[in-house]
């Protein structure tokens, strides 16, 4: 009988830490996940600002070049207009029309850079919009990490007051187990996303079929057995290490 009393105590004493452990895990996770949204978007907005500022680059590059372009084309036209004067004051007609093939092929020269510099401003227009367009994403993506910073800060403030209160619950509720039979929760805790406990789900008195109410594994009567006579040994599901407790009239109406 002594047992049976004890066995309950220690499986309310887990219970109850369990409760007060996953709503101190529900709430770590909020402020985790917003955290993690932070570092998501800010990641992104790195990826986006290094792309602007590659564009930009190349915007300018391409200013550059056709700045260039100008600069050559001008140059052929000085040669072709001092030409034309020498043309006009050519004096003998193999004299003229040396100037004018010359005259020819600079033109020629003269109108392949102006074709080149035709594709080159497509190219700048393309760019400019591409830059534009990058830097309205940039701005947005910023927007968006201030959002999510301020969510976080948010979170984490309007969470802080009851996280200290479940903390020291939490103490209270660890102070009552067992150092083992706590370490043993800890971990399985751990490998369970918090979920230490399972119930045994009874399908069957008579066939003594038993199951693991989180993992559904049938137990080895002998588990059963030992959770009804024993009174301090922790008995924990094969197949996914939870803790079994039976369910009882009193786990069930704090549930
Ligand atoms: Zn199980």
């Amino acid at each position: 009988m002594a047992a049976t009393i004890v066995e309950m105590t220690l499986t309310e004493d887990l219970m109850s830490l369990y409760r007060v452990d996953s709503q101190l895990r529900g709430l770590r996770t909020r402020v985790e996940n917003a955290s993690d949204l932070v570092a998501l978007r800010k990641r992104k907005f790195e990826k986006l600002t290094a792309e602007h500022v590659e564009i930009a680059t190349r915007f300018r590059q391409l200013q550059a070049q056709l700045a260039n372009l100008e600069g050559e084309s001008t140059d052929y036209k000085i040669r072709i207009e001092k030409l034309r004067s020498e043309l006009n004051a050519s004096t003998n007609d193999k004299q003229y029309r040396a100037i004018l093939t010359e005259m020819k092929s600079l033109e020629a020269l003269r109108d392949e850079i102006e074709t080149t510099e035709l594709g080159e401003m497509e190219k700048i227009e393309t760019t400019q919009v591409e830059t534009t367009s990058m830097a309205e994403s940039v701005a947005n993506q910023s927007r968006m990490c201030d959002a999510a910073r301020a969510e976080h800060a948010e979170c984490a403030a309007a969470v802080a007051e009851r996280v200290e209160e479940l903390e020291r619950e939490r103490a209270m509720a660890a102070g009552r187990v067992p150092e083992k039979i706590l370490s043993v929760f800890e971990e399985v805790a751990e490998i369970n996303d918090g979920e230490a406990l399972a119930s045994v789900i009874e399908l069957s008195k008579k066939d003594r079929d038993y199951t693991c109410g989180a993992c559904h594994v049938t137990l080895p009567y002998h588990l059963v057995v030992n959770l009804h006579s024993s009174g301090t040994d922790l008995q924990q599901c094969p197949n996914c290490n939870r803790i079994l407790h039976l369910e009882t009239e009193e786990a069930e109406a704090e549930v």
